[in-house]
């Protein structure tokens, strides 16, 4: 649909090609062979009624433009990248025969909201996704346009596998299901254009879109100083915003309100600098462009998203926001979404080097109360350790070994045989009767465990032969026995990095005045769960939690169990715990 263009001057004079011209303007898009996304959108889309265009947010055009089938975003709020998103995708409906583009947000809710109240009204105002006649197929979920489909779906089970697309759009990838981000890669094997975009607001390192973005060419939004010519990458730092009276050794993350009476902070004046000579920089009217730090990575294109990267955020609504959400005890909202940066607090997740002293080598600690943590699903993650005195005394584990589901119940038998384990800790669920069968072949020294409720540990042995634990406490301890250095790991073979990843793949998010939650990130954790098990087993067994109440009991009579032999002494206890 190349027309409009060809039309020249001399016959836009004619009132009959006028005419025509009006007709050609109805009838078909603004479009020929060479024209960029980004004009077309131009063009062809409206805003508010008026055309669309990029002066507000210029960064946008590059990225509207760029069809790489392999592209990575990582984005802010406030700098309208949903929305040209949709018109890129809506666009390439246009303009391309019997298409499907397929763009995913993180869940229904989110899905609904953007499809109603962003992608429906774009499609039903702008005459150009309306021009085939006829009544098209519009909902929620899917848009006709011409013989095309723009199809918004959950980035959730079955969305995943079922349709075929030529052109995947993941929003917020870092919010979405990973194994299902996963699968919509395969739906457009039988596409000739097999586009794949992902667009995020960042969350923790080496997840979602960091990691996508890492493997890319990397591209930032430089700036040259119109005073001194430099090349520049203006960030949130203190090389790029001087505040008067703020001392040296204060932090620009530090500011709070508190700090600003005392110095007298004035925060609406503050401007972005050069870096090299100290002038203001011209975020808007400057000379700026896309920078890759990879230019010859040709297989997958990244652009990087900074409130620097546009005019319109200010230092003073950086630091505003800053305040906003340390209040809602949120700091890490405001790194991902105002700064665009992931953020790890140091009580937020495992980190590399707490992680790499558990690790030992050389001879394994030989104990005498043995315990056993099982996390269960089609492979069975088992951890075996030692401990003294409880907890506090440390934990040495001195066996990983995975297990196929249907071999859970032998091997464990088999290991109890030589471990002769004080007690045990499994997930209740998914198994019911996997971890039933468990503890009755332990004599209940094998627990199974019911994430429920705010208490500690609550003992339903004699009902229910479950323990109902508070996952978040239950998850805590053994975070803390890592980072106290009171858990060693021996034995681990080849399952290093295999136990540091599953480690590393929870992470603790603390919203304001809720409760903190543990949320996995790939879900590839089971050794993290396994361990857990593990240090409440021992927790449970010592007596080691808050609202015990029996515990001179209980030790009294644990300290007695040692003096009695093997098998015996482990049946004991499995009897006298529940006779309590
Ligand atoms: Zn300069």
């Amino acid at each position: 649909m190349q027309h409009l263009l060809h039309l020249s001057n001399k016959s836009m004079s004619n009132p009959f090609a006028l005419d025509l011209r009006n007709e050609i303007n109805t009838r078909f898009s603004v479009d020929s062979i060479n024209m960029s996304y980004s004009d077309w959108v131009c063009k062809n889309t409206t805003l508010r009624s008026a055309p669309f265009n990029f002066k507000r947010f210029p960064f946008q055009k590059e990225i509207v433009d760029d069809l790489h089938p392999n592209l990575h975003v990582i984005k802010i709020s406030q700098v309208g990248l949903t929305e040209t998103q949709i018109r890129k995708a809506a666009a390439f409906c246009a303009r391309n025969r019997g298409v499907t583009v397929l763009m995913t947000f993180p869940n229904e809710p989110m899905m609904k909201k953007n499809s109603q109240t962003r992608i429906m009204p774009i499609i039903e105002n702008d005459r150009v996704f309306n021009l085939s006649g006829g009544k098209p197929i519009r909902s929620v979920d899917i848009q006709q346009i011409g013989d095309s489909y723009l199809m918004v779906v959950p980035a959730t089970e079955g969305s995943a596998t079922s349709t075929p697309a030529d052109f995947v759009m993941v929003d917020e990838v870092d919010l979405s299901n990973q194994q299902m981000v996963g699968l919509l890669g395969s739906r457009m094997q039988a596409s000739s254009f097999r586009i794949m975009q992902q667009f995020s607001t960042p969350t923790f390192e080496n997840f979602g879109i960091h990691q996508g973005y890492s493997t890319t060419d990397q591209r930032e939004y430089f700036l040259k100083c119109d005073c001194c010519n430099h090349w520049q990458l203006p960030k949130f730092t203190k090389d790029f915003i001087h505040i008067d009276g703020l001392p040296e050794e204060i932090k620009l993350t530090d500011i709070d309100t508190p700090m600003i009476d005392r110095y007298e902070l004035q925060l609406n004046n503050v401007v972005v600098t050069c870096e090299k000579c100290g002038s203001a920089l011209d975020l808007h009217g400057g000379k700026r462009d896309w920078v890759a730090e990879f230019p010859h990575r040709d297989l997958a294109r990244g652009y990087r998203v900074r409130p620097f990267t546009v005019s319109t955020l200010t230092p003073a609504y950086i630091i505003s926001e800053l305040i906003k959400y340390r209040d809602r005890d949120f700091l890490r909202g405001w790194y991902n979404t105002v700064l665009g940066e992931t953020f790890e607090e140091s009580a937020s997740r495992l980190t590399e080097a707490e992680l790499n002293p558990c690790f030992r080598v050389g001879d394994v600690p030989e104990g005498i109360d043995y315990f056993i943590g099982i996390d269960v699903g089609s492979i069975c993650h088992i951890t075996i350790g030692c401990s003294a005195a409880g907890l506090k005394s440390g934990v040495d584990v001195v066996e990983f070994i995975p297990v196929l589901g249907d071999d859970l119940l032998a091997r464990v038998k088999a290991l109890d045989e030589k471990y002769h384990f004080k007690q045990g800790c499994v997930d209740l669920f998914p198994e019911q009767t996997l971890a039933k069968q468990l503890f009755d072949a332990t004599n209940g020294r094998i627990i199974p465990v019911h994430y429920t409720g705010t208490i500690e540990i609550a003992d339903k042995i004699e009902t229910r032969k479950t323990l109902q634990v508070d996952r978040t406490n239950h998850l805590d301890s053994l975070a803390n026995l890592v980072r106290d250095g009171l858990i060693t790991f021996h034995n681990y073979g080849q399952q290093k990095e295999v136990i540091k990843s599953h480690l590393r793949d929870m992470v603790r998010e603390k919203m304001g005045e809720k409760t903190p939650v543990w949320r996995k990130l790939t879900g590839h954790d089971h050794y993290f769960h396994s361990l857990a098990y593990l240090s409440t087993s021992v927790k449970f067994y010592r007596g080691e939690f808050v609202g015990h109440k029996i515990e001179e009991a209980r030790t009294v009579l644990a300290y007695g169990a040692i003096n009695l032999g093997g098998q015996s002494r482990a049946n004991l206890w499995g009897h006298q715990s529940r006779a309590y």
